[in-house]
C-alpha cells in the first residue's frame, strides 16, 4: 500500500476539486512520458470528452502542458499532453496562498461587521442601522440583541492558521 505524504494528499484534493475524479485518477496514473488524449481514454476506457475535460482543467491550474500536431493519416488535431508532476509543490503553495488571501479578507469582514438582530428573527442590521432604529425591531418593536460573531472569526483564525502550517511544512 502506498502512503501519501501530506503534500499529496492536499495535491489531490487540489485536482479533485478543480478537474474531477478523473483528473485525480490520471495524475496518481503517475505518466512520465507524452500522451494522446484518445490513447488514454482508450486505456482506461473513459470518454474521450472526460479526459480532455479534466485535462484542460489541470492545464489552467499548470499540471499539465500540450502541444498540438496534425495526424498525417486522418488530418485531425491530436494532443499530446505531458503532466507537470515537478510544479505540483509550487502549484500547491500559489493555490493555498490564494485561499489564506480570501480567509484574511474574510476575517477582516467580519470584524468589522457587528450586526444586530431581531430576537424574533425579523431583521439583522449593521451598528449604524441599530443606533437609527434606537435598538427596536421595526417590525416586532422587540429589543435589538448584539449577534456575538467571535466564534465565526475564532473559525476563520483557525483555517488560516492550518493554512500556515501546512504552507511552513511543504
Ligand atoms: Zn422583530
Amino acid at each position: 500500500m502506498k502512503v501519501l505524504t501530506k503534500r499529496e494528499e492536499l495535491i489531490g484534493e487540489l485536482i479533485s476539486r478543480v478537474a474531477g475524479e478523473i483528473g485525480a485518477i490520471l495524475y496518481s496514473l503517475d505518466i512520465k512520458d507524452e500522451f494522446t488524449d484518445d490513447q488514454l481514454a482508450l486505456e482506461l476506457g473513459v470518454e474521450i470528452n472526460e479526459i480532455r475535460k479534466a485535462l484542460f482543467a489541470m492545464y489552467e491550474l499548470g499540471l499539465a502542458e500540450y502541444r498540438r500536431k496534425k495526424d498525417d493519416e486522418t488530418g485531425w488535431m491530436e494532443y499530446y499532453w505531458k503532466l507537470n508532476y515537478d510544479k505540483a509543490r509550487l502549484i500547491l503553495k500559489r493555490e493555498l496562498e490564494k485561499t489564506k488571501e480570501k480567509l484574511l479578507k474574510k476575517l477582516e469582514a467580519e470584524k468589522n461587521a457587528i450586526h444586530y438582530i431581531c430576537p424574533n428573527m425579523c431583521v439583522k442590521v449593521s451598528y449604524d442601522d441599530a443606533i437609527s432604529l434606537n435598538f427596536v425591531c421595526p417590525q416586532c418593536q422587540s429589543k435589538l440583541q448584539f449577534l456575538d460573531c467571535s466564534s465565526a472569526i475564532a473559525k476563520v483564525e483557525e483555517e488560516i492558521k492550518n493554512i500556515d502550517e501546512i504552507l511552513s511544512a511543504l
